[in-house]
């Protein structure tokens, strides 16, 4: 591409490449740059421990993907990105031997749930009847405006509903550990401490996705769909430059729009004086929350889990019951590391054998410790995993891990190894990173931010990407509705 775009990205991250994809969809021409030396941000697959043994970096595990509004129009299976469901969407081993594991299927999950089957099914079947209508209404900008009559009472039921912590919604729903522990185990992912509002939200919101569209990994690793997304960029003449980070936005000078795929507090320092004093303090508000240790093993064979319906299942929750699972999510939330911590486990070998040599298994796991924290918790995760499945560390062939401040400096957005790009508490749910009507749009003209630190917050679905290109082509270009994306080329 020569001479100024009409369009610029900082990030090629998932929301950056959607933004990228959406502005392109409307004919300009549009340039991303990202400072890693390959696109993908949280989508980024690397052989990190032995030749052959590919590992996703960050993202894996792809419910937000399926059912996002953003990934549903760009059509994966046209591009070549193939999901792959696991049998079992997610598994949470108690002891003894025992698991709760949640399937495609409502009712399978429920029936394994024993007395606590007809709670399970009160709870999630009204939730599924307005599933489509719930994902659409939190993922894309439609909170700003009124719901459609028909999705109305489904998504006040969730909103309702979601609003407690997901201890209080447990309790008052299931009587037996098994179920407690696996909305407890799902609603972790959020990294809060549990016992505050919202954290039902997230755990209602998970299980009903894996009901709904499922919890797929993608068949060769997450890069995978980073690729199909740059490749879609410059069918359209659109074009990557990476091993390029971006500190003064003076460099755009004369680029009608600049998108940010990249933390608030960047933005602040690239902006430099061109910002209000007003919009730095809020920033500075902005919370960012506990970050992740994270190990990706090489195995030489499947982990040995107890329960052998675990081996079946894409992501694992390894933390015992509801109350573990509580107790080890308060630590980090409260600046403390637990020795019996909440593990969240991913074996895409289950479903992808292509990820590793003929016999080999990938295997991740990561733990929420402290922002910023230093502290090796290898032995720590590895005992949690030896408890549900005696005999892993035999099966280890190499392990390649990463501290909180390791995570930060891997991907500038993670601050302080938070990979949320900002606590998803309610408060900055509410008002992401600053309480603006608008808040993709920056007080430095023709600049919006597009990361997971905008609506909807954290995860692969592209839709702060999205939503922050469809502001810039309102109030920049004039382009009232969205141009649809550009389809694929014929195979
Ligand atoms: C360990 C881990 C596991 C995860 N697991 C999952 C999962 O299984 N499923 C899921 O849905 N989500 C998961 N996530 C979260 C998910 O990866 C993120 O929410 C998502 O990638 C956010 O997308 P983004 O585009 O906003 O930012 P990112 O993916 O972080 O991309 C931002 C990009 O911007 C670049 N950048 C930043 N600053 C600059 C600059 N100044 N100049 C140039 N380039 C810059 C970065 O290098 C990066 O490439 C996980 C995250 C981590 C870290």
């Amino acid at each position: 591409m020569k001479g100024t775009p009409d369009a610029v990205v900082v990030g090629a991250g998932p929301n950056g490449l959607a933004a990228a994809l959406r502005l392109a969809a409307a004919g300009l021409s549009v340039r991303v740059v990202e400072r890693g030396d390959r696109a993908g941000g949280g989508l980024r697959t690397e052989e990190v421990t032995l030749p052959g043994y590919r590992h996703d970096i960050c993202s894996t595990v792809h419910p937000m993907a399926a059912a996002a509004p953003f990934f549903r129009e760009f059509d994966l299976a046209s591009r070549g990105v193939r999901l792959l469901q696991p049998d079992i969407n997610f598994a949470h081993p108690l002891d003894g031997g025992r698991a709760a594991l949640s399937f495609d299927s409502l009712e399978q999950t429920a029936a394994g749930l024993g007395a606590d089957a007809a709670a399970y099914r009160r709870l999630f079947g009204p939730l599924l009847r307005h599933a489509d209508e719930i994902t659409d209404f939190f993922l894309t900008s439609a909170f700003r405006r009124l719901p459609p009559p028909h999705g109305l009472l489904g998504i006040a039921g969730f909103g309702l509903q979601g609003l407690p912590s997901v201890g209080w919604l447990a309790r008052r729903y299931f009587d037996d550990d098994a179920a407690k522990a696996l909305i407890a185990g799902a609603a972790a992912h959020g990294m809060l401490d549990l016992t505050r509002p919202l954290t039902a939200a997230l755990g209602m919101f998970l299980g009903m996705l894996s009901h709904h569209h499922g919890w797929p990994l993608i068949e060769g690793g997450s890069q995978v769909l980073a690729d199909a997304m740059v490749a879609a960029l410059e069918q359209q003449g659109g074009e990557v430059v990476t091993g390029h980070e971006v500190t003064d936005l003076r460099e755009f000078d004369g680029v009608p729009a600049v998108l940010l795929d990249t933390s608030p507090g960047a933005f602040v320092a690239m902006a430099g004086n061109r910002l209000n004093p007003g919009y730095r303090r809020w920033v500075q508000r902005y919370t960012h929350g506990p970050g992740v240790f994270k190990i990706d093993w090489a195995l030489s064979e499947p982990v040995p889990w107890t329960n052998p319906d675990v081996r079946r299942a894409g992501t694992v929750h390894v933390a015992g019951t509801m109350e573990e699972t509580i107790a080890g999510e308060a630590a980090p939330a409260h600046g403390r590391l637990s020795d019996r911590p909440y593990v969240l486990a991913v074996q895409p070998t289950v479903v992808d054998p292509s990820r590793a040599p003929k016999a080999g298994h990938v295997f991740w796991a990561y733990v929420h410790v402290p922002h910023g924290s230093t502290v090796d918790m290898t032995d720590v995760i590895e005992a949690q995993v030896e408890r549900f499945a005696p005999g892993f560390r035999d099966t280890i062939l190499a392990r390649h891990t990463m501290h909180a401040g390791q995570m930060e400096h891997w991907n500038p957005n993670d601050v302080g190894g938070d990979i949320s790009n900002g606590e998803p508490s309610l408060r900055q749910m509410l008002a992401r990173p600053v309480p603006r009507w608008n808040t993709y749009k920056t007080p430095v003209l023709g600049t919006y931010l597009a990361s997971a630190a905008t609506p909807p917050g954290p995860a692969v679905h592209g839709q702060c990407g999205d939503n922050a290109a469809q502001v810039a082509l309102r109030e920049v270009f004039g382009v009232r509705h969205a141009p649809p994306l550009r389809p694929a080329p014929p195979a």
